[in-house]
């Protein structure tokens, strides 16, 4: 089923028209209303009429998280407060924390992408769907709880943490769906093992996992120890929150929510739009927003963007799933480093947990990378011998995907610390 097939599989001229009229439209907002934006467009010499094709887009100035900050809280809004009915915050882990307003039509933009995307997942009225995503200011929670309402699904607003409570509820309500972190996804099916639950009590049959970048190598990871499908979703609350991009039943990259998100993929070091297929940042301009619309915003992920028609019928641009930030990136010894390559190279061993974490130092000027890993349960037991045969596949495998080498260190069953919400995979002392 497709939620809203008019929009999803519309043909590519009659979505070129209503981009084009959506930005035309915003520009014209964000002139009259946005000082930061005016000032902005005036730099760029673009008056508002002169803004008539999406093809113009190029033409636009970048908006940065920089920019989020530096109106904060509420310098980027368009309308007056009597018209903003929800205000979400981002962490703010350096600095303060960005914010995003929300109209009555924003929520309910919100909650319509969302549900497109849980239908892409198969999800209706007769699933439950356990929502373990945090709850409050971070966007998780209520974005994904506001599209499952909408498809008519049962749901449980559980929230993060509180393991054993989570399998309680996932067994006594029968929850069909699990919607969290990939990283807690993979915790809580550990924790089902570990706790000898029968198979026959869960009754999960999909994931809805996002909010932190995750491989396909992780995906069969979680899909084997929960037995489910684990759908990408994709989103950042100052774009909309989850929602601005699903992955349908075919898996082959997510459908953007273009006729509300409009991705363009850049050179994070010249700015240039790059053609489809090639590998740059996601920028995104949010149209038909209210209350906060965003002009090309750089989100720093990196991602693809891929037009070729999709076996399940929805014309939507598809994006690669994202497989880090711009700012992930790691330099180690010359090196362009993600660590989501260290993971694919992870998951393919099937001797380790899917728990690792990537320490980098520099010692006598030299940049060292090593890598902890943990051994599955059934694994530990093995020989010395054994063990040492595992670690020095990693070691291989490292080198060869990499291009440098690292220091394998394998770690015993439950040794490392779980994450509820997003992990810390790398700890860089270089810039401690
Ligand atoms: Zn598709």
């Amino acid at each position: 089923m497709i939620w809203n097939p008019e929009r999803e599989c519309a043909d590519r001229q009659q979505m070129h028209e209503l981009q084009s009229s959506q930005l035309t439209a915003m520009i014209q907002r964000l002139y009259n209303n946005v000082p930061f934006y005016r000032n902005k467009l005036k730099e760029a010499g673009v008056e508002p009429g002169d803004i008539r094709s999406v093809d113009q887009l190029k033409q636009l100035p970048f908006t940065t998280k920089t920019d989020l900050r530096d109106n904060y809280p509420f310098g980027l809004f368009t309308v007056p407060q009597e018209d903003v009915v929800r205000i979400h915050a981002s962490s703010g882990t350096t600095g303060k924390p960005t914010v995003v307003g929300y109209t009555q039509h924003d929520i309910e933009l919100w909650a319509e992408v969302v549900a497109r995307g849980l239908t892409m997942a198969g999800i209706h009225s007769n699933d439950t769907i356990q929502i373990a995503y945090g709850y409050g200011a971070f966007t998780g929670g209520l974005g994904l709880h506001y599209g499952a309402e909408k498809v008519g699904a049962t749901v449980i607003p559980i929230s993060t943490g509180n393991t054993k409570k989570q399998l309680q509820f996932m067994i006594d309500f029968r929850a069909t769906i699990l919607a969290c972190t990939p990283s807690y996804a993979a915790y809580l099916g550990e924790s089902i093992l570990k706790e000898g639950i029968s198979p026959a009590d869960i009754r999960l049959r999909a994931g809805v996992l996002g909010a932190e970048p995750w491989t396909n190598e992780m995906r069969k990871e979680i899909e084997k120890l929960l037995n489910i499908k684990a759908y990408d979703i994709y989103g950042l609350s100052e774009v909309i929150g989850p929602g601005v991009s699903m992955e349908c039943s075919c898996q082959c990259g997510n459908h953007v929510f273009e006729d509300h998100f409009i991705p363009e993929i850049i050179d994070p070091e010249t700015l240039e739009v790059l053609p489809d297929g090639e590998l740059g940042e996601l920028v995104f301009t949010t149209v038909s927003k209210e209350a906060m619309p965003l002009l090309r915003y750089r989100t720093h992920d990196l991602s693809r963007l891929h037009r070729e028609k999709c076996d399940c019928g929805r014309t939507l641009v598809r994006m690669d799933k994202c497989l880090g930030r711009t700012d992930d990136m790691l330099i180690i010894r010359g090196v362009n480093v993600f660590p989501s390559q260290v993971e694919s190279v992870l998951m393919e061993i099937t001797e380790t947990s899917p728990h690792y974490q990537l320490i980098i130092r520099r010692e006598n000027n030299l940049d060292t990378l090593e890598i902890l890993v943990e051994i599955d349960e059934k694994n530990w037991s093995d020989s010395i011998r054994e063990l040492e045969g595992i670690r020095q596949r990693i070691d291989h495998n490292i080198k060869s995907t990499l291009g440098i080498s690292a220091k394998v260190r394998l770690v015993e069953p439950n040794s490392m610390e779980r994450s509820e919400g997003k992990s810390t995979r790398v700890i860089d002392y270089r810039k401690c």
